[in-house]
């Protein structure tokens, strides 16, 4: 019994993995691909000090990559932000900037973890996702920046 639930949770992450190497080796999201503006690499550098923010890609996209079903506004992939054009669309700035903040969380996270980050994220996704410990220091996070930074 335990070791089919490893053997799951190995199967889960290896095939999350190659998803996300393929995701990001494909020429549509990487000719997608912006540095963030420098204006918000500024604001919020400092927040990040183990992230480069110049190294933050953003590529805003009609499919987000690993969309299978799920509905969601962004992802990150290592230092890679993916945020669906609808969800884009109907934010304002500040909304836009708070996206960044939650989202750098993560990259902070993968930087941390490396693969392991999709691992956790796999063997957890039975969670509802707010209760989920990665999204938890994100959601976090978001909120100490955002206020931080007057946006709310
Ligand atoms: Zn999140």
């Amino acid at each position: 019994m335990k070791w089919t639930k490893i053997g799951l949770y190995t199967v889960g992450s290896l095939a999350l993995g190659y998803a996300i190497y393929t995701a990001l080796n494909q020429d549509k999201w990487l000719s997608r691909a912006e540095s963030l503006p420098t204006e918000w690499q500024l604001r919020l550098q400092s927040y990040y000090p183990s992230v480069d923010l110049s190294n933050v890609q953003v590529i805003v996209t009609d499919k987000l990559p690993l969309s299978i079903g799920i509905n969601y506004g962004a992802v990150t992939l290592s230092n890679y932000i993916f945020v669906s054009q609808a969800y884009w669309d109907i934010l304002d700035y500040n909304d836009r900037l708070k996206v960044i903040i939650h989202e750098l969380t993560h990259v902070e996270q993968w930087q941390r973890l490396s693969l392991l980050y999709p691992a956790l994220y796999v063997s957890l996704i039975w969670l509802p996702w707010q209760s989920r410990p990665l999204e938890k220091s994100a959601i976090a996070k978001e909120s100490l920046v955002s206020s931080a930074l007057g946006l709310v």
